[in-house]
């Protein structure tokens, strides 16, 4: 049993919020606090039985997160901000002993750019401080990583060829929406394309490399290469790959928004004036677009993630393919959020349970492959996710 502190009351906030009230036996107290205190109120109004307490905080304050955290006490900080908050909540957790998790690398807020380097460089400090930080603990990063780490233990002895394909068939009704905060969803997307190859990272233009894939339950979608930020840190964690790289569906019409976006210059990350202010082109974006927290109730269909292994088993060439689907619909009835902040949020929870129980606690930053995946697995078929594995069939790729 332990104490919960969230931080950011989103869409994937609502789903921890949640999923981690239902956990009464793991979860003793459980504080979301986020910038907008009434949005902390609506869900754990929602949630009910005064499990969730609130409050406000800006997490880009020092102070006032320390300041917080020292009044609640709890034994892990679940961040679900954004990532330009990671390295202020890691250094509010460093001051005050506490472990940390989240589930995006940090990206600063003037370079669309991210990496693990910033929140590695933290590692001697934690290990010292004799407290964890769990990066990356989503769904992606996170449970394709824990996928990852599962295959190899359990089914190659070296995984050779890994891709992690990842399809949204859902339909949320919107000529255009993202299924997560905009301004971080289309900063990732529009970036240059890369890829692991023979040892060294190769890249490509944005969206040149696709391909049909096959989704189990969905069919064949056009899947397109982007950089995904696991892949930093699995080459580095399984240094028997040869190849590792990324695959997400995108649909036409999603492009082409996305297309003219950015050719009339609303994707841009530097400010310019408008009216007598500065105002940054992609902050004003995020405001006129859907907010995705609000997409689950008409969403329809399902998302597909997975990773498609080729190895060696006992001399011999494998291949093996695990995936989740989970369903847009089925998400909102249980939390009021769709799948994607739902395939987010569970994987978090799980993430700070392993923390609590004492199998994911060891000083020092670590991503989630390099923890034992037996019991996260396990906790994915209770709490919503249940996986599959389909075994020597054709990956396509
Ligand atoms: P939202 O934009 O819906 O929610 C972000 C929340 O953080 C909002 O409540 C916002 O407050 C709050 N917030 C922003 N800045 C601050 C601040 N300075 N101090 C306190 N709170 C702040 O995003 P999502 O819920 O969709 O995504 C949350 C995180 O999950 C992101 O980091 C995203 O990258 C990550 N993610 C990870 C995935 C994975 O599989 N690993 C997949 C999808 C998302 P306010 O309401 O005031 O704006």
């Amino acid at each position: 049993m332990g104490k919960l502190m969230i931080v950011g009351a989103g869409g994937v906030g609502t789903v921890v919020a949640h999923k981690s009230a239902a956990q009464k036996d793991v979860f003793s107290e459980i504080l979301l606090a986020s910038r907008t205190k009434s949005k902390c109120d609506a869900i754990a109004e929602k949630i009910g039985g005064n499990r969730i307490k609130t409050a406000q905080v800006d997490a880009d304050d020092l102070k006032q997160l320390v300041k917080l955290i020292k009044s609640f006490k709890p034994d892990i900080v679940v961040n679900v901000a954004l990532p330009y908050q990671d390295l202020h909540i890691m250094d509010a957790c460093l001051e005050t002993g506490t472990s940390y998790l989240d589930t995006a690398n940090y990206e600063p807020l003037d370079e669309a750019k991210f990496e693990y380097s910033w929140q590695w460089a933290y590692r001697d400090r934690y290990t010292k401080a004799g407290i964890t930080a769990i990066l990356g603990c989503g769904f992606d990063p996170g449970v394709t990583s824990v996928f990852t780490a599962y295959a190899a233990k359990h089914h190659f002895d070296e995984i050779h060829y890994l891709d992690i394909v990842d399809c949204n068939a859902g339909d949320h009704g919107k000529p255009f929406a993202t299924n997560f905060n905009p301004e971080i969803n289309i900063r990732e997307v529009t970036q240059k394309g890369k890829y692991w190859e023979n040892g060294k990272w190769v890249y490509t233009k944005p969206h040149e490399i696709h391909k049909p894939l096959t989704y189990p339950g969905i069919g064949p979608r056009e899947s397109y290469l982007i950089y995904h930020e696991e892949l930093e840190s699995l080459v580095k964690n399984f240094p028997t790959l040869k190849r590792a790289r990324f695959w997400m569906t995108f649909g036409q019409e999603y492009l082409t928004h996305l297309r003219v976006i950015q050719n009339i210059g609303m994707a841009g990350i530097e400010p310019v004036m408008f009216e007598g202010r500065e105002i940054v082109p992609i902050r004003f974006l995020k405001a006129v677009l859907p907010d995705p927290g609000g997409l689950g109730e008409n969403y329809k269909g399902e998302t597909s993630i997975g990773c498609r292994i080729r190895g060696i088993k006992n001399g011999k060439e494998k291949t093996y393919y695990i995936y989740n689907n989970c369903s847009h619909e089925a998400a909102y009835a249980e939390t009021g959020a769709q799948a994607v902040s739902y395939t987010t949020g569970v994987p978090a929870v799980i993430g700070a349970m392993m923390y609590l129980q004492g199998l994911w606690k060891k000083p020092g930053v670590f991503n989630v492959e390099e923890f034992d995946p037996d019991p996260f697995m396990d906790q994915l078929n209770k709490l919503g996710l249940p996986w599959v594995e389909l075994h020597d069939t054709d990956l396509e790729l």
